[in-house]
């Protein structure tokens, strides 16, 4: 696979969202998740991290109810 926007690179690693093949210079790693440099595709990943943190907190709090009774 080649680089989204620099068709004579190999791709590195592919964004998470849009799955466009990206290069090293194409390439944003927001902590291990790669995605391209466009916002569109960085705000996404941001939400679904917002979303992980709230179904954790859901389980813990069901864990915790669980205990409780
Ligand atoms: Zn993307
Ligand atoms: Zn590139």
């Amino acid at each position: 696979m080649k680089c989204f926007n620099h068709h004579e690179r190999d791709a590195f690693g592919i964004c998470k969202v849009c799955g466009k093949g990206l290069c090293l210079e194409c390439m944003n790693n927001e902590k291990g998740i790669i995605t391209c440099k466009s916002n569109a595709c960085r705000s996404k990943v941001q939400q679904v991290k917002i979303w992980q943190i709230v179904l954790l907190l859901i389980l813990l709090a069901g864990v915790i109810m669980l205990i409780i009774d």
